[in-house]
């Protein structure tokens, strides 16, 4: 294979896995360069709306996922303090006749899983653990990477180089110097408790509470006897690493004065894992040369709308059809970058705007709760049908 059909990727996150599959299914050779020696298998759950799993379905991926996957009945709205339900919006079929796509929920690792086991099979694309991309250089021609592995360098070219690395993407950095991520002084507590623990109408639920300062998603995964809890609260102090462990104490600390019902999920994990928030800067453009961004380093957001991996999926099967439509791969990344950037801005303000409607404090959240009240099924559906479409 040319260098002229081969394409460099750092990072075997979801935005990286999926971007090898759908160029490696264009008919590119795929060099993933992943800096961890293993994959990523931290045990928090995901959405995928119908826009994610339409992409996975491009990807022919969706079979595998739906093995692993659970579809909720309905995601529902309610007052964390008062317990009163603000608004619910029909999943199940509802989502698949609307958007002609499932809502599904399932265990971040479990999505890696299926993405790195197509990957792996796959015979154009080859997979570097433990193998870092520390520069490039590059023109409109193609690009040369150095990626580290054990202490040794190596350099190797191909036509493109994508910068899937994630929030603190070094390949950003090169792009668009002094552009890092900034923490939006929030935190997500993750844990995973038993089904039981829950009424066995929001075992099948998407549900989130909506507290001053905070909010609790709970959904189910695994094969539906298991909980992913994921809470967001206010705090101004990051994690030393990704995923750090944090105990029931720490996190029941943030949610003094909520209802029976909600505390009561919390304080049935027994452990929990802390991620500091952060947020890309919008940046004007995603590529120089032959080398571009995606997924969250490009555009990672506040996690309030549930798309950052959606809208990774979406970029993957964007950026394989525009290189697979012509041999000028820096005019293919212009393309790409003038599909996705309008979108992934505006899911990255809608993303702050909810964020500050589900943490607003009191009074103003009485009003909130009378306006949700009001929109109903057909209005949350209408608000998120543009991010659903795709
Ligand atoms: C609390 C929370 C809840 C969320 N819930 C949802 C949800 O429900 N639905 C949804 O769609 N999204 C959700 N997200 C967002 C989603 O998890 C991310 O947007 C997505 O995982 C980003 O994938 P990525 O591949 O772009 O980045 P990452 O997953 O960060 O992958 C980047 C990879 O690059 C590797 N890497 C870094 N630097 C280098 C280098 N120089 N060379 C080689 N490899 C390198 C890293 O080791 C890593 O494996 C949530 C996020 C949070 C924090």
């Amino acid at each position: 294979m040319s260098r002229g059909r081969t394409v460099l990727v750092a990072g075997a996150g979801i935005g990286g896995l999926a971007a090898s599959i759908a160029l490696a299914n264009t008919g590119f050779r795929v060099l993933v360069f992943e800096r961890d020696e293993t994959p990523d298998t931290s045990g928090a759950g995901i959405q995928l709306s119908p826009n994610a799993t339409r992409a996975l379905k491009a990807l022919g991926a969706l079979g595998e996922l739906e093995k692993i996957a659970v579809e909720p009945s309905e995601l529902v709205v309610a007052n964390a303090i008062n317990g009163a339900m603000l608004a619910a919006m029909p999943l199940g079929g509802t989502m698949r006749e609307k958007f002609a796509a499932p809502y599904l929920v399932c265990l971040r690792a479990g999505l890696h899983d299926a993405l790195a086991k197509i990957a792996g099979n796959h015979s154009e694309i080859e997979l570097r653990y433990g193998s870092t991309i520390t520069d490039f250089t590059g023109d409109n021609q193609g690009v040369t990477a150095q990626a580290e592995c054990d202490g040794q360098a190596e350099a190797i070219g191909g036509a493109v180089l994508i910068g899937a690395d994630g929030i603190r993407s070094q390949i950003r950095a090169r792009i668009h110097p002094g552009a890092s991520a900034r923490h939006g002084g929030m935190s997500a507590w993750r844990a995973t408790i038993s089904a039981g623990s829950l009424s066995a109408e929001m075992r099948e639920q998407v549900r989130v509470w909506l507290g001053p300062g905070a909010h609790l998603v709970h959904y189910p995964v695994g094969d539906g006897s298991q909980i992913n809890l994921v809470a967001v609260t206010t705090d101004r102090q990051t994690t030393q690493s990704w995923g750090e462990e944090a105990s029931p104490g720490d996190v029941a600390k943030h949610f003094t004065g909520w209802n029976d019902t909600p505390r009561g999920a919390i304080s049935s994990a027994t452990q929990f894992r802390r991620w500091s928030i952060y947020e890309a800067p919008l940046l004007p453009s995603w590529s120089k040369g032959c080398v571009t961004l995606l997924g969250d380093a490009a555009h990672g957001m506040f996690p309030f709308i549930a798309q950052g991996a959606a809208s990774a999926l979406e970029d993957a099967v964007t950026l394989a059809r525009e290189l697979a439509s012509t041999e000028d791969a820096a005019t293919a990344l212009r393309a790409y970058e003038r599909q996705r950037i309008p979108r992934t801005q505006q899911m990255q303000s809608t993303a702050r705007n909810v964020g500050r409607i589900y943490h607003m404090p009191r009074p103003f959240s009485f009003g909130r709760d009378l306006v949700m009240k009001q929109i109903g099924a057909a209005g949350l559906l209408r608000q998120n049908e543009w991010i659903y479409r795709g």
